[in-house]
């Protein structure tokens, strides 16, 4: 069973201050699970949680982050200067970019950010960017190629991948920056998505501490920290066990004790950046029943579409649905729930068991607090919604406001036609 965290009084509440569709986190459930990642993890005194910014970039969700000590990890210059103006220094910034544009290194750089390198081709050009010198510490991301599986089937296949180095490549990159100054190091890896198990963490750290074994054997290189990186998914669908964050810290610690403990290197801090795992349980799309269309099959439209939330158009993600104030009735409808897009993707469920619908009825999309907000787009000129924050005392408050048709034409106010465009807008 998955359980709306908000009562559909509480979303009319919101509703009638900030129009629908509008995001809504729980602050109470982020922070409850952000405590509960540094717990797992407290066995390593240099842990530290990462954020991936791009699932989640508002600031208001940064600076709760901020109190449990995460860094953030940012793969652009918009996250870094986000991460900047949040008073995150250097340490607690990680670059993890891949087809680095060469100011976005030279800004990563001026900001103290530690650097995670994608390629080895990148070594001179990141020194270039860096004005002729690299920094002290570095990173270097891992792929090993190949595929990578668990034992409860799900796979995913490093070899495809455009990220990272080869294992030849990540050792002469680090015996390279080593001539060139680099003093400590990290070991980067990426291998699966969104992986329900808690086995996940526990493989990729086996075979990322082996490789810092072997990487300081063959190049006597300062390994300071592993970067776990994202990966590990949430329960999207009703019938899937939820990972548990103490029993895969438990598990990475496991190996620690086998792989880099007898081999004296004892000292490694680990380092994670989830961004699905901290934020996306944790956030929902609100969303209003207008329509409802009775051809070929039944559809409900309603006032978010794809634009507000990518993740069901562009993967078939699935995201469950609560329909607020008929938590208890039976799923006896089955319903195609569509936005407004011109674009037959364009559906937040396909045939989904739902209770019935009636017009004005809050549909209440889970699971959107990462990679949703952030993924939307102005296709069709629909514009971004608001984001709403829940306290745990059930109070509320924007912290961002709806887009605007004036934000959509922004960047036509170089040209006459804007004037005309402001003056349809004038209230
Ligand atoms: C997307 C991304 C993450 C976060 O992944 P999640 O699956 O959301 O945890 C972390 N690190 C890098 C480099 C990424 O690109």
């Amino acid at each position: 069973m998955k359980k709306a965290f908000i009562t559909k009084e509480k979303a009319e509440e919101i509703a009638a201050k900030f129009p629908t569709p509008f995001y809504v986190y729980d602050e109470k459930g982020m922070r409850e699970n952000a405590e509960a990642v540094k717990k797992a993890f407290a066995w390593n005194p240099g842990f530290r949680e990462y954020f991936a910014v791009k699932a989640n970039p508002n600031p208001f969700i940064l600076d709760i982050l901020k109190e449990y000590d995460c860094g953030m990890d940012c793969s652009s210059l918009i996250e870094l200067q986000i991460s900047k103006a949040l008073d995150f220094d250097g340490a607690h910034i990680m670059f993890s970019s891949n087809d680095t544009p060469f100011e976005e290194y030279a800004y990563a750089n001026k900001i103290g950010a530690i650097i995670n390198l994608d390629d080895i081709t990148h070594i001179d050009f990141c020194e270039k960017a860096c004005g002729g010198r690299l920094p002290e510490t570095m990173s270097c991301r891992f792929n090993p190629g190949g595929v990578f599986t668990l034992s409860n089937g799900i796979m995913d296949n490093p070899g495809d991948a455009k990220y990272g180095m080869t294992r030849e490549q990540i050792a002469e990159a680090y015996k390279i920056m080593m001539s060139k100054g680099v003093k400590h190091f990290g070991i980067h890896a990426f291998l699966a998505s969104n992986t329900v198990t808690n086995e996940y963490y526990g493989k990729l750290a086996s075979q990322l501490f082996e490789l810092a074994v072997e990487l300081k054997k063959e190049t006597g290189a300062d390994i300071k920290f592993i970067n776990l990186s994202g990966g590990v998914g949430i329960a999207y669908k009703p019938d899937q066990t939820p990972n548990d964050i103490a029993v895969i810290g438990e598990n990475v610690h496991k190996v620690y004790e086998e792989i880099l403990v007898p081999a004296g290197m004892d000292d490694i801090s680990i380092y994670t950046e989830m961004g699905r795992f901290m934020m996306a349980p944790y956030g929902a799309v609100v969303t209003r029943a207008i329509h409802e269309k009775h051809i070929y099959k039944e559809y409900i439209g309603v006032d978010a579409c794809a634009a507000n939330l990518m993740r069901p158009a562009i993967y078939g993600a699935y995201h469950h649905i609560t329909v607020l104030g008929k938590e208890d009735a039976a799923c006896d409808h089955k319903y195609d729930v569509t936005g407004s897009l011109c674009e037959n993707c364009d559906k937040f469920a396909i045939d989904r068991n739902l209770p019935e619908i009636e017009m004005g009825d809050l549909l209440f999309i889970h699971d959107a607090g990462a990679h949703g907000y952030s993924m939307g787009y102005n296709y069709n000129g629909r514009l971004h919604c608001a984001e709403i924050l829940l306290a745990a005392d059930g109070s509320f408050k924007k912290i961002r406001r709806a887009e605007t048709p004036m934000d959509y034409y922004a960047t036509f106010n170089e040209f006459p036609i804007y004037e005309k465009l402001k003056a349809e807008n004038v209230k």
